[in-house]
């Protein structure tokens, strides 16, 4: 079959390789799409340790089953299923507790697990039995379907802060997933829904994540923002950009109980950042962070597509074939367009 190969830093080749064997337990999927995410340039540039050479990567998956392992009574062949990333180990307390995101072996489909970027992909037995898989219902294209994976962390991050209906959210960070937190927002019953970036291009497609109000300067966003709220600050402040600085800036846009989550992680090199624990302590915030998500969030994004409360299919900017993954990697690093989808 054909596949992506990463066998080293900044080394991407389309290669041939062999099929992988169906074992007991698996199932042999065809990949109909896999979409691009930063994550995945980041293991290509940088590295990941859940990551060996030569690997095949790509989280967010979907595809139609081809063959199936012995004993696997879950899934038929002609499926139509769609992959997350984390895989609970199924054992450990965290996953037992539904927390499988926080796994502390942190298994994960194109990390540990052979990924999407490949013509077949073989879904190991672990993969099957704790993973994120779901069936994909008929009103849902295969590219829509690959999008599950990010709108569930999206998901995760509403769960972190205890989102409620009526109240008002920022997000910081206007690309494909701060406008899919927008969009979450609105389909979550936010009062308000405020997107910011500092860079003007990023907010180009800002309509994609329906904000009641794009703002653009960062002179003035505190006050900017104040002005939206009647003075009182956010209820909700996702920061959604890997940047130290926005989650400094995000304490000083909060309400009062308010709370913020810092959604997106910082470079493994950036320094620790100092915040303001008076904001803290005064305004009573809830500071939270969120990363990955779990099968059940997984199988509720579908849902949602499904019922058409989130647009994920506008995200997508660029289709590309598996011969042109390297052409793809550089949209996405150079940031031309929203979400890039490999149909291999
Ligand atoms: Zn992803
Ligand atoms: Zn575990």
């Amino acid at each position: 079959m054909k596949a992506a190969i990463i066998s080293g830093l900044n080394s991407l080749d389309v290669k041939t390789v062999p099929v992988p064997q169906t074992e007991p337990g698996s199932v042999m999927i065809k990949v109909h799409s896999c979409a691009i995410c930063g994550s995945d340039i980041r293991i290509f540039r940088t590295g990941n340790h859940r990551v060996k050479y030569p690997a095949i990567i790509g989280h967010e998956i979907s595809g139609e089953v081809i063959e199936i392992g012995e004993g696997v009574s879950r899934f038929k062949i002609g499926d139509k299923i769609a992959l997350g990333a984390d895989v609970p180990c199924g054992q450990c307390s965290w996953c037992l507790n539904g927390m499988g995101n926080c796994c502390d072996e942190n298994y994960a489909v194109g990390y540990q697990f052979q990924g999407g970027f490949a013509e077949k992909c073989l879904i190991k037995p672990m993969v099957v039995q704790y993973g994120p898989i779901c069936h994909i219902p008929d009103r849902v294209s295969m590219e829509q379907a690959s999008l599950a994976e990010p709108l569930a962390c999206c998901i995760n991050g509403f769960e972190r802060v205890e989102f409620k209906a009526g109240k008002s959210v920022l997000v910081i960070g206007a690309g494909p997933i701060g406008l899919l937190l927008s969009q979450t927002a609105r389909a979550f019953g936010s009062s308000i829904t405020m997107l910011y970036d500092n860079d003007p291009q990023r907010l180009k497609n800002s309509h994609i994540g329906r904000p009641d109000y794009v703002i653009e300067s960062s002179a003035d966003l505190i006050k900017e923002v104040q002005e939206i709220t009647a003075g009182k600050g956010v209820d909700v402040v996702f920061v959604a950009c890997a940047s130290g600085q926005a989650q400094k800036l995000s304490l000083k846009l909060v309400a009062k109980r308010g709370s913020v989550n810092f959604f997106g992680g910082l470079a493994k090199t950036a320094d620790d950042i100092a915040i303001s624990s008076n904001d803290i302590h005064y305004k009573e915030i809830y500071v939270t962070g969120s990363h990955g998500s779990t099968p059940v969030q997984h199988e509720q994004a579908m849902t949602l597509i499904a019922a058409s409360r989130i647009d994920v299919g506008q995200l997508i900017t660029h289709r590309y074939s598996l011969d042109d993954i390297a052409e793809a990697f550089e949209i996405v690093e150079k940031r031309n367009g929203l979400k890039v989808v490999i149909n291999p």
